[in-house]
């Protein structure tokens, strides 16, 4: 075999054990590349963006080819392909976005979850597609993003609603070193706003990104939890969570594809922690939120 020796900048070569196990004849089965310890938890992914494919039905089967990878059951999808990457969407930008999402629960209700993109700016036409995609609709959950700072007043009327509907809110939060754009929210606007709202959950998307700062932020609010997706595996974020929230308030998320299943599944099997509180964290808890608006519309948890 030869190699760039990196110090001479010359080939080498060197001797390579001879590999003496045949070669498969046929691809191995896609259940055996799955850890059974995986398949045993029955994953529920909070945060997934299908965006890999021509159709709505290819994002969603791509998306689905990775989930399967790797035990993951179910899937609550939002803001797919074309990303609408305005920070301030346009109601026509989140209209979209939401009949892309639509089209795909019509082939994959069996495992995905839609949650409806909303951008409390533009609050009437917010609450329009509510009614359309939840109250009339599939969809269990709100999506909130970056358009409107979820500590404002529109977001009133948004969250009284989702509560009547039992729809699970999340919102998008981050500490960003460098700072916020002019109306991303951080855990401590999310804190805001839960105030006002006392008994409805949320999630506090990627735990505002520092989650060290994060987890602080809501630790006092029982109905405010932590959403793990989207940031680097480190070390000892989901063991602070589970320490300082307890378990039962820590939700896995991957934001697939923007981050992989494997890297965002790895923060919780990799923690010191029990397989209960894995579990918890993997299935039961998001379960748990979702179940009474599944129920109502009568849908399969
Ligand atoms: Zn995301």
């Amino acid at each position: 075999m030869t190699a760039i020796d990196p110090r001479a900048g010359r080939p080498i070569t060197y001797p390579i054990p001879v590999n003496t196990t045949p070669t498969p004849t046929s691809p191995l089965p896609t259940a055996s590349l799955v850890d059974s310890t995986l398949q045993g938890f029955g994953i529920w992914d909070l945060h997934c963006h299908p965006v890999q494919g021509d159709t709505p039905y290819k994002r969603m089967e791509k998306m689905v080819s990775y989930a399967d990878r790797m035990g993951i059951e179910r899937m609550c999808i939002y803001m797919g392909y074309p990303f609408p990457g305005a920070i301030d969407s346009t109601p026509e930008q989140f209209r979209q976005d939401n009949d892309n999402i639509l089209a795909i629960l019509k082939d994959w209700g069996t495992r995905a979850f839609g949650f409806v993109y909303l951008n409390p700016h533009h609050l009437k036409e917010s609450l329009y597609e509510l009614e359309r995609c939840v109250a009339d609709g599939p969809m269990v959950g709100i999506k909130l993003w970056v358009g409107w700072k979820c500590s404002k007043p529109e977001l009133d009327p948004i969250v009284k609603r989702a509560a009547e509907l039992k729809a699970l809110i999340f919102q998008h939060c981050w500490f960003k070193a460098g700072g916020n754009d002019a109306m991303e929210s951080t855990p401590q606007d999310l804190v805001d706003l839960s105030l006002r709202h006392p008994g409805v959950p949320m999630v506090c998307g990627h735990t505002g990104g520092n989650w060290e700062l994060g987890i602080r932020a809501i630790r006092e609010h029982r109905e405010l939890y932590s959403g793990l997706a989207g940031s680097e595996p480190t070390a000892g974020y989901v063991e602070m969570g589970v320490r300082e929230l307890g378990a039962d308030r820590i939700i896995y998320g991957s934001d697939s594809e923007g981050r992989s299943f494997a890297s965002q599944i790895a923060k919780v099997t990799g923690a010191s922690i029990t397989p209960e509180q894995k579990r918890m964290i993997l299935r039961e808890n998001l379960r748990n939120l979702l179940l009474p608006i599944i129920q109502s519309k009568g849908m399969k948890a």
